[in-house]
C-alpha cells in the first residue's frame, strides 16, 4: 500500500504532517508537497518553467511548484510508482461551495483522480488547529480512506472532506454548497500614493441550501461531498440543442 500526500498550504504544514502520521497506520506513505503556502491556485499547472524537488526529510518532497505539480512529479517523476490513494490535507480552512474551484487541496485530489488513483482532500474550518481538532480530522480521515481502500470509487470521482472546528455532531453526505462573499477587492494607496488593490473577499455567509456543505459543516457536521471532474452540465446540454445554432459548413 503506498499512499501519496501533499497539500496546497506547503510542507511544513502541521495538518499535512498529522495527515501523513495517520496514513503511515495504513500504508506507505510519500509526502510531495509545495516548498510554501500555495493556497487558492486552484488547478495550476506550471509550464513554463522547470521544477525543482528537495527531500528535505526521507520520503518528504518539498516542490516549488503547484499542488497540481507535486501529483504529477510525485507520480512520474519522484516515487515512479503508482501510489494506491492520494490524500490532499489537511487545509488549514474549509473548502466549500465556491471555494471548490480556487483550492489547492481540492484541485491536487481532482488530478490524481484524473490519473484514476482514488483520492481524498481534507480541510478543516479553522485558521489555527487546535490538537484536539486535528486527531478528530486524522481519526475521521482513517475511517473514510479504509472504505474507500475497501469499496472503491466511481470513475472520475473524488471525496472533499470538510471538518468542523470545537464541535463536531456527525457526518453528512452532501453536495457542493454556494457561499457569500463580501467585498471582494480591497482598494487603497501604497506609502508612494498609487493604488494598489488586493483581492480576498471575507466570506460573509452561505446560502441556506439543505443538504450543503456548507449547511453541513455550520451546523457542525463533518460533510463529505462527492466530487466529479466532468463538468458538462447535462440537464442544460438537453436544452440547448434546441437552439437550434448553425455555423457555415465546410460544403456551405
Ligand atoms: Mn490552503
Amino acid at each position: 500500500m503506498l499512499i501519496l500526500v501533499t497539500n496546497d498550504d506547503g510542507v511544513y504544514s502541521p495538518g499535512l504532517r498529522a495527515l501523513a502520521a495517520a496514513m503511515a497506520t495504513l500504508g506507505e506513505v510519500v509526502i510531495v508537497a509545495p516548498d510554501r503556502n500555495r493556497s487558492a491556485v486552484g488547478h495550476a499547472l506550471t509550464l513554463e518553467h522547470p521544477l525543482r524537488a528537495e527531500e528535505i526529510e526521507s520520503g518528504v518532497f518539498a516542490v516549488d511548484g503547484t499542488p497540481t505539480d507535486c501529483v504529477n512529479l510525485g507520480i512520474h517523476g519522484l516515487i515512479m510508482q503508482r501510489p494506491d490513494l492520494v490524500v490532499s490535507g489537511i487545509n488549514s480552512g474549509s473548502n466549500m461551495g465556491d471555494d471548490i474551484t480556487y483550492s489547492g487541496t481540492v484541485s491536487a485530489a481532482m488530478e490524481a483522480s484524473l490519473m484514476g488513483i482514488p483520492a481524498i482532500a481534507v480541510s478543516l474550518d479553522a485558521k489555527q488547529f487546535t490538537d484536539e481538532d486535528l486527531a478528530r480530522a486524522t481519526d475521521f480521515v482513517l475511517v473514510l480512506t479504509r472504505r474507500v481502500l475497501k469499496k472503491g470509487l466511481p470513475p472520475e470521482t473524488f471525496l472533499n472532506v470538510n471538518i468542523p472546528s470545537g464541535r463536531c455532531e456527525g457526518v453528512e453526505i452532501t453536495r457542493q454548497g454556494k457561499r457569500s462573499y463580501g467585498q471582494a477587492v480591497i482598494v487603497n494607496e501604497d506609502p508612494r500614493g498609487r493604488k494598489y488593490y488586493w483581492i480576498g473577499g471575507t466570506s460573509v455567509g452561505f446560502e441556506n441550501i439543505p443538504g450543503t456543505d456548507c449547511c453541513a459543516v455550520s451546523r457542525g457536521f463533518i460533510s463529505v461531498t462527492p466530487l466529479h471532474t466532468n463538468l458538462t452540465s447535462d440537464s442544460f446540454c438537453d436544452d440547448m440543442k434546441n437552439w437550434e445554432l448553425a455555423c457555415r459548413t465546410s460544403d456551405s
